[in-house]
């Protein structure tokens, strides 16, 4: 199958997350790489949510060459779209549909790549295993269900995540954390104030604290300083009464030196008692270092490849790597997708066909020359 059919195929099948229902896609692709000689395990963190893992059998324990990407997309958005998300129309060298970009293009393309060496190098397909995850657009639910499990994902060598990137490779990104913080009060009717406590007027102070808060830590060569960012707030239900809660999201970008518990402690003793902290959700950041063996061969693959000088850079968002990266062994990681970013989560989603080609190649070229 040529690889636009299989982008055409996997754009057909509806896996908008929530409610994500990967498991008929996660069956599909397994049963395209079965024949070529991979073993296929399934993993599901909750009813039709089914991360698919392939590799050889004779190679189960060993460090291999990882592939990832996420089978999940995003919902529609509000702006009607002009193609049809699910059909895979093609214009010129676009071709259109939600997940194209965002990443199952990137996923064809692996698959693609697993084909050819099929046909003409079957003995590289045993360095090779494949992780394609439910989930991911949720905080790497399918990535943390299968990390958590024992003796499932084995070790890696090197590792290859096909979010886009226009196949420029990149070395890494930030983490996330995100922080639900309260502030308590005293309700009392608004004709009383003195005898309530404003919740609100507390929230002014947590957020004017945020607002300037200083993680103290350098900045990363590569991925600069972490980020604060207050996305949401709710509090008090009626104007009429002093209010006795509120709540805000706080989400923060963070570089290597940096976990969530000493972020949580420093919150709480930045914004001071009565004001609770609570963890949502945690993604590692990301970070191999350019000056890595593997990492130079993959610069220079992708100068020859692309035409143009490679420099270490990084994404703006953060991938299942986040959650993978540790648990198999901290391995040089590169992001390296067909899709364009800036189309990722867009109405309208489209990856140019040509990229999907030059990421085949390059995919094959890391296969062929990873040691
Ligand atoms: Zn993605």
């Amino acid at each position: 199958m040529d690889p636009i059919t299989l982008l055409k195929k996997m754009v057909s099948f509806q896996t908008i997350n929530p409610p994500g229902n990967e498991s008929e896609l996660a069956g599909y692709i397994g049963g395209l790489l079965e024949p070529l000689g991979f073993q296929t395990e399934y993993y599901e963190f909750a009813p039709k949510r089914t991360t698919l893992i392939a590799r050889f059998s004779a190679t189960l324990n060993q460090a291999s060459i990882c592939f990832t990407g996420h089978l999940d997309v995003v919902s529609l958005g509000e702006t009607a779209w002009t193609k049809d998300p699910f059909a895979g129309e093609i214009e010129g060298d676009k071709i259109f549909g939600r997940g194209t970009s965002d990443m199952k293009a990137g996923i064809a393309a692996m698959i693609s790549m697993a084909m050819e060496l099929h046909r003409t190098k079957p003995a590289l397909l045993e360095k090779i295993m494949f992780v394609f995850t439910a989930g991911e657009e949720t905080c790497c639910e399918g990535a943390y269900h299968i990390t958590g499990l024992k003796n499932v994902l084995g070790r890696a060598k090197v590792m290859v995540v096909g979010e886009p990137t226009s196949n420029y490779p990149l070395v890494g990104h930030k983490g996330s954390v995100r922080f639900d913080i309260t502030t308590f009060g005293k309700a009392a009717h608004a004709s009383m104030p003195e005898l309530g406590d404003n919740a609100i007027y507390k929230a002014a102070r947590v957020i004017a604290k945020l607002e300037s808060f200083d993680f103290k830590i350098a900045a990363h060569p590569l991925l600069g300083s972490p980020t604060l960012c207050i996305g949401r707030i709710s509090g008090g239900k009626n104007i009429n009464v002093v209010p006795d809660r509120t709540c805000m999201g706080v989400d923060i970008r963070t570089i290597p030196g940096q976990n969530h518990g000493q972020i949580k402690s420093a919150l709480e003793s930045a914004l001071g008692s009565n004001v609770e902290v609570i963890l949502l959700e945690v993604a590692r950041s990301v970070a191999s270092d350019p000056e890595d063996q593997w990492i130079k061969l993959v610069f220079s693959i992708m100068k020859k490849l692309l035409g143009t000088k490679i420099e270490a850079k990084t994404a703006a968002y953060f991938t299942d790597a986040s959650v993978l990266y540790k648990a198999l062994g901290n391995p040089p990681t590169i992001l390296l997708g067909p899709g364009e970013a800036h189309m990722a989560h867009s109405k309208d989603e489209f990856c140019h066909i040509s990229k999907i080609d030059e990421a085949i190649r390059a995919y094959l070229e890391i296969v062929t020359q990873t040691k």
